[in-house]
């Protein structure tokens, strides 16, 4: 587990040898969420050596200020670990321009657009910038094992997944590999934000939950969980729904990938047990109506993320690696 990695490690040996080495590296991973800004320092191995947090403030100003903070800080750990910053990392949510460094439209951060490789060229090491949900399928990868593919499914505000085949991202031509959320299955049902009808997001989301709960609860799919549990029929009916709108999400991905790994992550996930339980009893229900669905043993290759921490952190700091830059 990662969690368990957490801490400052100090460089091995006597300091006459590790002064004539080379110096070690170290990279930055940031990732940049609605309500914080999550920063992890990794060694080469991938090993998180330090972390530090932030709340995010809307605004350019507010990003600048927290990156400068978490930058610094990370900085100042590595230093005393006697390693050298190699690279920084960012997982942004948002439209992501890859090559460029940059992001546009990233409305839960108030941000039109922000040039992260500009902003951070004073530091002098190559800057990385992925869509978040990209990056935290890297830490997945890292953590479950890199071999073959392995596939990220961010059950958040949306709902979407990043795809890593053999340790690199497939971010396909436009960047919107995985983009799953947006694959409508009823044409009757509710019109999507992005102007579909019926798309996955709509009933397997936290934004489409929030919206067919039609609650002001603070968090509306615990809400949603609770009032289910007490044996409220809209609230069981809705619940059910976002089941089988995420076993079928898991079932495209099984059958477009044929990954090795499922990893279920973001928010919604949180939910744990009644969650995984309910989308299971779909995932069974599949198989037991089809031969070829029971073939494809979907449920062995399922797996969650919420006992690791830094996730996202811990995905845009890998995907800085200079080695990992080279095989991008
Ligand atoms: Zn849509």
């Amino acid at each position: 587990m990662v969690s368990q990695n957490v801490g400052p490690e100090i460089p091995a040996g006597p300091m006459q040898q590790t002064t004539q080495k080379a110096a070690r590296q170290a990279t930055i991973g940031i990732d940049i969420g609605g309500t914080t800004m999550d920063a992890v320092a990794i060694n080469e191995a991938g090993k998180i050596i330090a972390s530090d947090v932030v709340h995010t403030h809307k605004g350019t100003d507010a990003l600048q200020s927290g990156l400068r903070r978490l930058i610094d800080s990370l900085r100042e750990s590595c230093s005393l670990a006697s390693l050298t910053v190699a690279g920084i990392g960012i997982g942004v949510p948002g439209k992501v321009n890859h090559a460029k460094g940059s992001i546009s439209d990233a409305l839960n951060l108030g941000v039109n657009f922000f040039d992260f490789r500009k902003f951070l060229d004073s530091y002098r090491v190559p800057v990385n910038v992925e869509n978040d949900v990209n990056a935290a399928a890297v830490a997945a990868a890292q953590t479950f094992g890199k071999k073959g593919t392995v596939v990220f499914l961010n059950m958040g505000t949306g709902l979407a997944s990043g795809v890593v085949i053999n340790g690199r991202i497939d971010r396909g031509i436009s960047g919107a590999a995985g983009e799953i959320g947006h694959i409508p299955m009823d044409p009757q049902a509710l019109r999507c934000t992005c102007g579909q009808r019926g798309c996955l997001e709509t009933i397997a989301s936290g934004s489409g939950i929030a919206r067919r709960w039609g609650t002001h609860a603070k968090y509306p799919v615990k809400d949603l969980f609770d009032h289910a549990a007490q044996g409220d029929v809209t609230a069981q009916h809705i619940q059910y729904d976002l089941f089988w709108g995420a076993a079928r999400a898991i079932q495209l991905i099984a059958q477009t990938f044929d990954p090795a790994i499922i990893a279920l992550g973001g928010g919604v996930s949180n939910m744990g047990e009644p969650l995984l339980k309910g989308i299971l009893t779909e995932l069974d229900r599949f198989s037991s109506e089809s031969a070829f669905i029971r073939s494809l043993n979907i449920p062995e290759r399922l797996t969650t993320t919420t006992h690791l921490q830094h996730l996202g952190a811990l995905g845009a700091g890998v995907a800085a690696q200079p080695q990992t830059q080279l095989n991008a």
